[in-house]
């Protein structure tokens, strides 16, 4: 049993009564319980949570079924990371949030389609024209959702964010100012730098793809990482790991916890 909550790594037995935890021991005679379910080599731990997930499944291309994707995995709670832009986001709430068991909170892309257009057939995303980066509808999406929606997100891969990322991302922190919520920022692969991007981040603001190989990441020369990343993160700008399979790169990920650079989470950016 692995519970951080309790600093407990340990092999025990637990007792559940109506539904809750109602003894942990290392050992608990069998005679006590009307069922017996051996969990031995598996880890036993409370719900995990995953910061970064695409769920929006049948709107956004690249989206899956949340349940047997998350809850059926271990996975209780999830962050949709902007799957949904304010015009999509209503159904997101309708057709997800609001009906699986799987429980669901969503950054909002400043798009106003979210991620209903990137797909393998279709190489232009979300922000590819500014027109689409809305925050009166991104902040007013936010407004009537503040139960659900905890932050902004924004993609700022050249394909999807084009030449004007910068003033994309502008438009979403204006939108994160004004809600007092944090933004999450996909990096990689963009027309501007990733030091213009941390100039325009805050305390609480959220790099994904953090370990991503390829232009536009965390290392300089050398695989040294850039001062510019440690000072961000002295300010409180998080680093979430999303590795989503191609946005990971083992040899960047080495270098920085050789260099003492660890993610603060570690979310899967779970997609097709
Ligand atoms: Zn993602």
């Amino acid at each position: 049993m692995i519970d951080p909550s309790q600093n407990l790594s340990a092999v025990r037995d637990i007792a559940i009564a109506r539904g809750k935890v109602a003894r942990i021991a290392p050992t608990i005679p069998e005679s006590e319980a009307r069922q017996v379910v051996d969990a031995r080599g598996r880890v036993v731990t409370p719900g995990l949570i995953d910061l970064h997930v695409h769920v929006y499944d049948g709107v956004a291309p690249l989206g899956i079924p949340a349940d047997p994707n998350c809850i059926a995995k271990g996975v209780t709670t999830v962050v949709d990371a902007g799957s949904a832009g304010a015009h999509t986001f209503p159904n997101l709430r309708k057709y997800v949030v609001n009906v699986v068991d799987t429980r669901v909170f969503a950054l909002l892309n400043i798009s106003v389609v979210g991620q209903s257009t990137l797909s393998p057939d279709n190489p232009w995303g979300e922000l590819i024209d500014l027109c689409l980066a809305n925050p009166t509808l991104a902040i007013r999406a936010i407004e009537q959702n503040r139960d659900v929606i905890l932050g902004l997100k924004i993609r700022m891969t050249e394909n999807i964010a084009g030449r004007h990322d910068l003033d994309a991302l502008k438009l979403t922190r204006e939108a994160s100012d004004a809600v007092g919520l944090p933004l999450m920022v996909h990096i990689g692969g963009s027309f501007s730098t990733l030091p213009k991007m941390l100039d325009l981040m805050r305390r609480g603001d959220v790099i994904t793809h953090t370990f991503r190989a390829g232009a536009g990441g965390i290392l300089g020369a050398n695989l040294r990482v850039l001062p510019e990343v440690r000072k961000a993160v002295a300010g409180g700008v998080r680093l979430d790991v999303g590795y989503g399979a191609g946005s990971f790169g083992w040899s960047v990920a080495e270098a920085a916890l050789k260099q003492d650079l660890a993610p603060g989470t570690i979310s899967s950016d779970v997609h097709q």
